[in-house]
């Protein structure tokens, strides 16, 4: 049956290709989307080009497509979005909520302290750049408040904002976007109804929801799936090297996808498309881990 009121996304960073991870959020935030009825958007943040890898855009579609992923509508693409970004900014500096910074990263790693996503921002602009002065990064500021939600996996979950996280970045001082904006204007403007992604972005999660809420942005539900680490208990990703996912092997990686999402297929259900028709079957979110789960 076809639920109008969700619609959920997949957004991976074309800083690497697909690996066992970001395969599991996507088959969890699939088949999530789909057992309830939902739409399930693509838009792929290609936000960040000095991070970016040549290639792995159209290497994360056609892996997805070889998988069996249908997604609804166009892939949307963040770099094609500066206009909203900009428009996003400009209400909330008209708004009062954002303000120019012109502090450099050694002051701030000199005056901040410590929180629970890198440094605080001391607030040492909020009131004006010092004489001199231009800003280079703009910033949004954050009430000196709780702000918790409930997550329908990790359960209730809350920073303090101006003591755990600090305003923090929406335009940063190279001139690109900051995942923060991007992610919230993206959400709010397609609609989406739930959030189902990676346990590594519950950290983001308050922040984001006090810009959606500066944005006029209507409420979310979100899900983080389970963190997946190595044997050395880090997070997989580029940067521990976690391989590639070989569509070859699709069958083979969909099942391991599946197992580590609580969802243990049967030996019968070998191909592909066996597989996902016992997934859309089975699958169920009261299954699913908390996590972190371990892959060797
Ligand atoms: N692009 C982000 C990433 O690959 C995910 C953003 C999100 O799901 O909110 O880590």
């Amino acid at each position: 049956a076809q639920n109008p009121d969700y619609r959920g996304r997949f957004a991976p960073s074309p800083t690497g290709l697909l690996h066992a991870g970001s395969l599991t959020t996507a088959v969890g935030s699939y088949l999530e989307a789909r057992s309830r009825g939902g739409q399930w958007l693509l838009r792929m943040e290609d936000l960040d080009p000095p991070r970016e890898m040549p290639g792995a855009a159209a290497n994360i579609l056609c892996t997805l497509q070889a998988f069996g992923f249908e997604w609804d509508g166009e892939v949307v693409y963040q770099s094609q979005r500066h206009a909203l970004y900009r428009a996003a900014l400009a209400q909330l500096i008209a708004q009062g909520d954002a303000y120019g910074c012109g502090c450099t990263r050694k002051e701030i790693a000199e005056h901040g302290q410590r929180g629970v996503d890198g440094m605080v921002y001391p607030g040492s602009c909020r009131h004006g750049v010092a004489p001199g002065r231009t800003p280079r990064a703009w910033r949004l500021r954050v009430p000196d408040a709780v702000l918790g939600f409930d997550d329908r996996l990790q359960g209730h979950y809350a920073q303090q904002l101006q003591r755990d996280i600090g305003d923090f970045v929406l335009l940063r001082a190279d001139g690109f976007w900051a995942y923060q904006l991007a992610v919230v204007v993206d959400d709010i403007e397609q609609g989406i109804s739930d959030i189902v992604r990676g346990a590594d972005l519950l950290v983001s999660t308050p922040r984001q929801l006090w810009l959606r809420q500066c944005l006029g942005g209507a409420a979310v539900s979100h899900c983080h799936l389970p963190l997946m680490v190595n044997a050395a208990g880090e997070k997989l990703s580029k940067q521990t090297l976690a391989p590639a996912i070989t569509p070859a092997l699709a069958a083979q990686e969909l099942r391991l996808a599946l197992l580590r999402l609580g969802h243990a297929a049967p030996a019968e259900a070998g191909s592909l498309a066996e597989l996902w028709q016992w997934a859309h079957g089975q699958w169920s979110l009261s299954r699913v881990p908390a996590g972190p789960v371990t892959i060797t």
